[in-house]
């Protein structure tokens, strides 16, 4: 008999016969004799419409407003996922986050987590009543409603398992688990039965949304077992594993995450002295806009260097005034963006102990054609910025390159 935090996502609470098949399998765990705490996504699609809405009446300038009509969505799929469960015949509960209340920061569209309060859970569960809690939502300190970032319903459950020492959180979703890179992208990529926290790390902030990443440092910071299971039919699914499992040789590269979400600032001619680099992209965080790769490097012996950088798409157009303002102020010569561009990145932690993996990934690109135009590194990613067109075929050559595709391990 186990404590579980089931969290269906928006595919999986996507129409009432959906909602009705996710309190079925509530429904057959509790028979089984567990205790279930259920984590509810908004329906497919409706945080999506709602925050159309919200943008399309100027939102971007309320953000507490967009929060409030976000969570609406959760708060929905919770109240009718109870209605399912008392159908059944299982008594339930809906809870809103500021019921618990589930603390975040007060960061508005993309809050994190402080404090989760498990009295009233615990008090339903002792009652033999399943808790159904609405997902990405939270409530700050000076009461009004947060989100924590679209997928954020993930970090929900993460969160609550960690807060209630639970013994798995089981993450339902229309894929049966991670897998080695976007299913829907290449279809010969594998189920991987386990992949490490760390990784998974890496994918998840590389842009394998499967999880939010926030989820996985949750996971990793509390020790909690995540498991990614489909909700449409059974299966082992994926594991997320705290330790390095010794007895496998560690496959160099585990997985390939993506993002398309990606533009790209140039400032040409810049002048080679201290301060450069902390005036040009100083006014860019201050307007919290998130820099992401960054490269320098010296573009004539006259002391001049060419500077680039990325950041989220939908930060371009801001970004690139704001950079072009102070570019100005340097005296820097031209400022060029692209906003079609994406980063492909490999990840493995077998990479740390062998070395050559860049090479290899470089050289399959270049047997296609693919230019690739920034690089960056870490001790267990590789991620190279290329233009949006070579997307699917950077990412199903390097799938292939790896030996990444083929029959499913033990699971
Ligand atoms: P949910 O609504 O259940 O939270 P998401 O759409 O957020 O589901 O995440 C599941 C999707 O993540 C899959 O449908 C798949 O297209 C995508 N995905 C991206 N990378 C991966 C990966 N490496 N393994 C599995 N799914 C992935
Ligand atoms: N409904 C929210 C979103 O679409 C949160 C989630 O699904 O995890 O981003
Ligand atoms: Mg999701």
């Amino acid at each position: 008999m186990a404590l579980l935090v089931h969290k269906y996502g928006g595919t999986s609470v996507g129409s009432l016969e959906r909602i009705e098949a996710v309190a079925a399998r509530v429904a057959r765990h509790c028979a089984e004799g567990h205790r279930v705490v259920v984590v509810v996504s908004a329906m497919s699609g409706e945080t999506n419409r709602l925050q159309a809405l919200g943008l399309d009446l100027g939102g971007q300038a309320v953000p507490r407003e967009m929060d409030v009509l976000l969570a609406s969505g959760e708060q929905a799929s919770a109240a009718l996922t109870a209605i399912a469960l008392k159908g059944l015949g299982v008594p339930a509960q809906s809870f809103l986050a500021d019921q618990l209340p589930i603390r975040t920061d007060s960061a508005h569209t993309r809050a994190r987590i402080e404090h989760i309060a498990t009295e009233a859970l615990c008090d339903a569960l002792d009652g033999g009543v399943v808790p159904v809690v609405a997902g990405f939502q939270g409530l700050a300190v000076d009461g009004s409603i947060t989100t924590l970032g679209r997928g954020g319903s993930d970090t929900t459950a993460v969160a609550l398992a960690a807060a209630l020492k639970a013994d798995e959180c089981q993450i339902y979703t229309d894929v049966d688990g991670v897998y080695t890179t976007d299913p829907r992208v290449v279809s010969s990529a594998r189920r991987l039965p386990r992949v490490t926290f760390e990784e998974m790390l890496e994918m998840a902030s590389l842009g394998s949304k499967v999880l939010h990443p926030r989820s996985v440092e949750f996971a990793g910071k509390y020790g909690v077992p995540v498991r990614v299971l489909s909700s449409f039919e059974e299966g082992p699914g994926t594991l997320i594993t705290l330790e390095e499992d010794d007895s496998m040789e560690q496959p160099l590269v585990s997985g390939i995450a993506f993002t398309r979400d990606e533009a790209k600032i140039s400032v040409r001619a810049v002048p080679d002295v201290p301060g450069v680099a902390s005036s040009l992209l100083g006014p860019v965080s201050a307007c919290g806009i998130e820099v992401d790769m960054i490269v320098q490097n010296l573009a004539n012996d006259g002391g001049q260097n060419d500077f680039t950088f990325t950041v989220k798409r939908g930060d371009y157009d801001r970004a690139l005034a704001v950079v072009r303002d102070a570019a100005d102020a340097l005296g820097a010569g031209p400022v060029v963006g692209d906003a079609k561009i994406v980063k492909v990145s490999v990840v493995g932690v077998g990479m740390r102990s062998h070395a050559g993996v860049a090479t290899q990934m470089f050289a399959a690109l270049a047997k296609e054609n693919i230019n690739i135009q920034m690089i960056s590194t870490s001790e267990i990613k590789i991620s190279v910025v290329l233009d949006e067109k070579y997307l699917e075929l950077a990412v199903r050559t390097i799938h292939d390159t790896f030996g990444l595709e083929g029959a499913e391990g033990e699971g």
